[in-house]
């Protein structure tokens, strides 16, 4: 189906492996990748891990993504908070890494305490999160701080099967208690697959993205411009009307026989 696409965008957990597991042709599609010489890149809205680490956690799972293939929603926020922001002081809510790559593009980390001196409020997954810190991030955002969503991804799945909250659902809690919408950072916002086509030196319309999340991946994807294949994991996740990719999968090992060069 894609025989005449020059370059192929993936989200990785949900179509490569999820937690500790492989995911059916995950092995067999990255090795087609390479052996054919397909132009790709690896979007995540993960804000935790660097690319680095991720490629690290798949290469335990016998997953080769390849040198520097993934962009990473931790290495690549610096860049465009400075872009839009320029600098000053933020209060974040996230992990440490978050908060390290923030402060390495320039930005004043505040204390818990110290929001009311805030001109950014960045909100990703948040482990340490307390009712006093998510109380100050609202504040500061109702007071006028500028408010960056790192992803709206509401739930993590766990290995077992059911979730932990994800990032989404703090910026769902600070945006309904300030009464102001976020500015998004990752997918489906534009930037992450700006920086991957950027890197690819392809156009959207001759590029395809492949993910598992309807809301991220396939809507992200649409918007900028790309092809969309959706892997429905098992196909038992209901559809949504107003979202249609170009094409449904069940794993990404259906994917295969449409990749050019077969
Ligand atoms: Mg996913």
């Amino acid at each position: 189906m894609f025989h005449d696409k020059e370059a192929f965008v993936f989200d990785l957990e949900g179509v490569f492996y999820a937690g500790n597991e492989v995911l059916p042709g995950g092995v067999d599609v990255l090795r087609i990748l390479q052996a054919r010489n397909l132009p790709h890149r690896f979007v995540t809205n993960i804000s935790r891990a660097p690319a680095a680490a991720i490629r690290a956690h798949m290469a335990g799972l016998g997953l080769d993504p390849g040198e520097h293939r993934i962009v990473a929603a931790l290495d690549r926020v610096g860049r465009f908070l400075r872009r839009h922001y320029g600098s000053g002081r933020a209060y974040v809510l996230g992990a440490d890494s978050l908060k390290s790559v923030i402060a390495a593009a320039g930005f004043e980390i505040l204390h818990p305490d110290e929001e009311g001196k805030a001109d950014l409020v960045v909100v990703g997954t948040d482990e340490n999160i307390t009712y006093q810190t998510l109380s100050a991030a609202a504040r500061a955002v109702s007071r006028g701080a500028h408010f960056v969503a790192m992803n709206p991804d509401v739930r993590l799945p766990r290995e077992d099967g059911t979730f932990s909250l994800g990032g989404g659902a703090l910026v769902a809690a600070v945006h309904a208690a300030a009464g102001r919408e976020p500015v998004m950072f990752g997918k489906p916002a534009s930037f992450l697959f700006e920086e991957a086509l950027r890197e690819l030196g392809v156009d959207a319309p001759r590029a395809v993205m492949v993910g598992d999340s309807l809301r991220t991946d396939i809507v992200g994807g649409h918007n900028a411009g790309m092809a969309t294949v959706w892997v429905n994991r098992w196909g038992v996740v209901a559809g949504d009307p107003a979202v249609t990719a170009d094409l449904e999968v069940k794993t990404v090992a259906e994917l295969i026989p449409h990749l050019p060069g077969g």
